[in-house]
């Protein structure tokens, strides 16, 4: 058996960074999951995983050599109001391993116990949100969206306290950085130039290591450029966030911080899960627009580096920040249109494309089925029952692809026949709770091949009846 070699480059940034700060050991640990196949491109030792020292890891009772804990320190915009001090309240960055390819993960614990971050809270997570996140994060990778990973997790044996007694858990999230828009915010509200520089480089050296380490506008353009993918690609699969708080929003371009979010079900464009989102501020639609408005905050926070004249700086960020909006449109465009087989965009594609989200919002089809569908059926073929409001449509859509080579194989690569649902994962949780880990497993092995019916279980992949329909998701804490 193999320890893991841990080690820390983030405490080599200066103490401002971050706190010092070890996880609190936890009564009876015991492991829910581990994600053998991540932990082993990671180079962990699969005898060493299930081990006790490896248990102990996961729930914080014992680090491995080299691990260096710690809680970083960040702040940020929280439904557009200012934090200016938020930073890990309820989870330790232990440290880094490097894979086998040679990069290196940071690995991270979450709900691990109390940091000089945590405020009022206590630094522990319920049962609920760890599992959300694991299956959450898990499925976005296999849909081939940049995310965080989720490496293991555990129930702590330990009661954690929310509007009633729940049974707590840990999870252990994998990701190039953890670094948010809000880390750079933090050093900005504190004029802290010398610090910003140093997390530039740090956060080139991590995500875009091409560019040259002072390269403030070149990060910034390459930060807008990977979240306008990022967010297209959520569009694509009707996926909501929930709390695009710039602390929540990394500058790698991948998904961080599972919280209230959840996949559509009926295409509502203003959906919202998080039942503290009460304006809408991250409804479904809202999406590509806050993104924005958190690159902003971005933009501002880097100014100071991208040029020694104010006025100039800003020229620069907000030529920059223009160019969001092509990418994005562009991005989507192009999945949107493979989503009904169209690989090679001509006049009039977008109208056809307009027609048919206009129509699933008027007889507020589901998202993903209504896509599965048109997909699986033959584009010639009389439409079924649930799809009678396309019929219209579909003789204009079918008269198109003629024009295209292999439409349905297109479909069937961009169109999932699985989404993590919420009513599903609702569901997973509760019977973890009486300790039945069934479902919870079975929607982790359906999210492997998310574009094929790899379970005989038509349940994962219908969506809810009017009768199990959740349409409300409450904070990850
Ligand atoms: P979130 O938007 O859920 O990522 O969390 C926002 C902030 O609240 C972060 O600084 C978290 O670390 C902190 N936080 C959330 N839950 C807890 C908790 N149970 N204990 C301490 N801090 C927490
Ligand atoms: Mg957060």
């Amino acid at each position: 058996m193999i320890s893991p070699k841990f080690h820390n480059i983030y405490t080599q940034l200066p103490e401002s960074f971050f706190s010092r700060s070890t996880p609190t050991p936890v009564k009876a640990p015991s492991v829910i999951n581990q994600n053998e196949e991540l932990a082993s491109e990671l180079g962990f030792d699969l005898k060493w995983l299930s081990s006790q020292e490896g248990i102990a890891m996961f729930s914080g009772n014992s680090l491995p050599k080299g691990a260096d804990p710690i809680a970083q320190v960040y702040a940020g915009h929280q439904f557009g109001g200012w934090s200016p001090r938020l930073g890990d309240g309820r989870a330790h960055l232990i440290g880094q391993v490097q894979a086998k390819d040679g990069s290196n993960w940071d690995i991270q614990l979450k709900g691990s116990g109390p940091t000089p971050y945590s405020r009022s809270g206590d630094g522990r997570a319920w049962l609920g949100p760890v599992l959300r996140e694991y299956l959450i994060s898990e499925a976005m990778y296999q849909l081939g969206i940049p995310t965080t990973r989720a490496l293991a997790s555990v129930v702590t044996g330990e009661t954690v306290y929310r509007e009633k007694p729940l049974p707590g858990a840990i999870l252990t999230r994998v990701a190039p950085s953890l670094i948010r828009v809000g880390t750079f915010e933090y050093f900005s509200s504190k004029r802290d130039t010398e610090s910003i520089s140093q997390l530039l480089k740090y956060s080139i050296a991590i995500h875009f290591p091409a560019l040259d380490s002072k390269d403030a506008i070149g990060f910034l353009d390459a930060v807008i450029s990977k979240q306008a993918t990022l967010i297209s690609k959520w569009m694509g699969v009707g996926f909501i966030h929930g709390v695009m708080n710039t602390d929540n929003t990394h500058v790698g371009g991948i998904t961080i911080d599972y919280g209230p979010c959840a996949f559509m079900d009926d295409y509502i464009p203003s959906k919202v899960f998080s039942s503290i989102d009460v304006n809408g501020r991250y409804s479904y639609e809202e999406q590509p627009k806050v993104i924005v408005w958190n690159l902003v905050r971005l933009a501002i926070s880097l100014l100071p580096l991208i040029d020694n004249t104010e006025s100039e700086a800003i020229k620069k960020a907000e030529l920059s920040l223009s160019k969001f909006d092509k990418l994005y449109q562009d991005n989507f465009r192009t999945l949107f249109l493979k989503k009904i087989g169209i690989s090679h965009e001509i006049n009039g594609d977008l109208g056809l494309l307009t027609d048919l989200l206009n129509s699933m919002t008027n007889f507020k089809a589901d998202f993903t089925q209504t896509f599965i569908e048109l997909s699986v059926l033959n584009h010639n073929s009389q439409i079924d029952h649930s799809q009678k409001f396309l019929n219209e449509w579909k003789i204009k859509w079918a008269n198109r692809l003629e024009q295209e080579k292999d439409p349905i194989k297109v479909m069937s690569q961009t169109n999932p026949m699985f989404i993590p649902r919420n009513h599903l994962i609702e569901h997973a949780i509760q019977n973890a709770i009486i300790g039945d880990y069934k479902l919870f497993n079975d929607l982790l092995l359906a999210s492997k091949n998310p574009f094929k019916k790899s379970l005989d279980n038509e349940a994962l992949y219908t969506p809810p009846e009017s009768g199990n329909l959740v349409s409300q998701t409450f904070c990850g804490t």
